[in-house]
């Protein structure tokens, strides 16, 4: 069996898949924040009451914001959480006695969808997450491409490109920058628009901003498909619009990316995280 869990700054969501991907179990705790030595505890107790209530060890693997630095083994940008700049993987293995997998909760959605959600059978997988942020995960051959620093696929801290005279230099990130793709494609960014000037003309201004952003992901990468999820995902002229859009933004004259909603919905962060490790271990 193989357990996943998804840490986000007010909850702790845990599940138990088994070897044919079916879920045995779903748990979910809302937390307080507090201090890590506290919240490695809170950790290791879900994962030991998941693992009795499933009835059996299991392979652990753990989706969260940020990522695990491959040098240091640090967390790092996970702000909102209490495990943010400590060596949480190797806290976590010293406690449980085992190895826990690792990736960025962006990863794991592209994971999810990759394994058996909308992207089943795709080579090359993007997942984007467009809700109070905007992550991106990408998923090669069924496994995650976590990169040399363990930051593959975050595009949305990437400017958002061929910026208008009125998007330069565009809005502070909380990543520090300024004009990130995040500050363009998130629910949030989305909401100010529509505030301004009414809904119709955010939703244009929003595919168009999508497609440019798109673009380049398509230009370096050229997924097989692009999957969306996050709060934004419901709304159908992203899948309408932007590939109408794209052609202008694209090196491809008429690129045929598919872009497709999520299947899982909130669900793939924690299905991904359980996915981190095979379906069947080899002997
Ligand atoms: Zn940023």
């Amino acid at each position: 069996m193989r357990l996943g869990v998804d840490i986000g700054g007010t909850k702790i969501a845990a599940v138990v898949l088994d070897a044919t991907g079916a879920e045995r179990l779903r748990r979910r705790v809302e937390y307080q924040r507090r201090e890590y030595g506290a919240a490695l505890e809170l950790l290791v107790g879900e994962i030991a009451a998941a693992e009795q209530q499933a009835g059996g060890r299991c392979t652990v693997g753990i989706g969260l914001p940020g990522y695990v630095d491959p040098q240091t083994g640090l967390l790092e940008n996970a702000f909102n959480t209490p495990y943010n700049k400590r060596p949480l993987k190797k806290d976590l293995e010293a406690k449980l006695g085992r190895e826990a997998r690792f990736a960025n909760d962006a990863n794991c959605f592209a994971l999810s969808e990759a394994v058996d959600g909308a992207a089943r059978g795709a080579n090359v997988v993007f997942g984007a997450i467009l809700g109070t942020g905007a992550g991106g995960g990408i998923v090669v051959g069924g496994r995650v491409l976590a990169g040399h620093h363990g930051t593959a696929g975050e595009w949305g801290h990437t400017p958002l490109p061929l910026m208008t005279k009125e998007e330069y230099p565009g809005p502070r990130c909380t990543c520090g920058r300024l004009g990130c793709i995040e500050q363009f494609v998130s629910g949030p960014a989305k909401n100010r628009e529509r505030d301004a000037i009414g809904e119709p003309a955010a939703m244009a201004r929003y595919t168009d901003r999508l497609a440019r952003a798109f673009s380049t992901v398509i230009n370096i990468l050229d997924p097989d498909v692009i999957v969306v999820g996050g709060g934004m995902s419901k709304h159908d002229e992203i899948y309408r619009e932007v590939p109408r859009l794209l052609p202008k933004y694209t090196y491809h004259r008429e690129p045929r990316t598919p872009i497709v909603p999520a299947t899982h919905g909130d669900a793939s962060g924690v299905r991904g995280a359980a996915m981190l490790w095979p379906a069947h271990l080899p002997s």
